[in-house]
């Protein structure tokens, strides 16, 4: 990966990082407030995942929201670790270079798919759903 691919990556985690770390503070400042959905979300992932939303309660989806945005947070500063540890790009459990398009849509990713695939696997369905893009 360039200097200037590895910059621009690290430019996209530091918004994404402070976009999430603004979800958890409205979320957890407020009384009940729920985000409003994102317009530019192309609800390529969440299909499933939005029946589910309708069937809970605001304060329901406002907990899965802030943990999901936990999640999404955690992996934005490991990503960030790796960049600065020159293994930002390569999965964690391969080596492999990650494939730059999944980078593109998921600049925080750790795996490469055949592994992301298998760790899902093992985790059962238990996957959040993915962040809007
Ligand atoms: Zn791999």
């Amino acid at each position: 990966m360039t200097p200037e691919a590895l910059q621009h990556a690290r430019e996209r985690l530091e918004g994404m990082r402070a976009e999430q770390e603004a979800i958890i503070a409205d979320m957890t400042t407020g009384e009940e407030q729920v985000i409003p959905s994102d317009p530019h979300h192309a609800g390529d992932f969440s299909d499933d995942s939005a029946d589910d939303a309708d069937a809970m309660s605001d304060a329901e989806t406002n907990m899965a929201l802030v943990e999901n945005a936990r999640e999404i947070l955690d992996q934005i500063t490991t990503a960030l670790a790796r960049i600065d540890a020159g293994t930002y790009g390569l999965c964690a459990i391969c080596g492999k270079p990650i494939d730059e398009r999944r980078l593109a849509v998921l600049p925080y990713a750790q795996y490469c798919l055949d592994d992301q695939r298998k760790q899902e696997e093992l985790a059962g369905a238990t996957t959040p759903p993915a962040p809007p893009v």
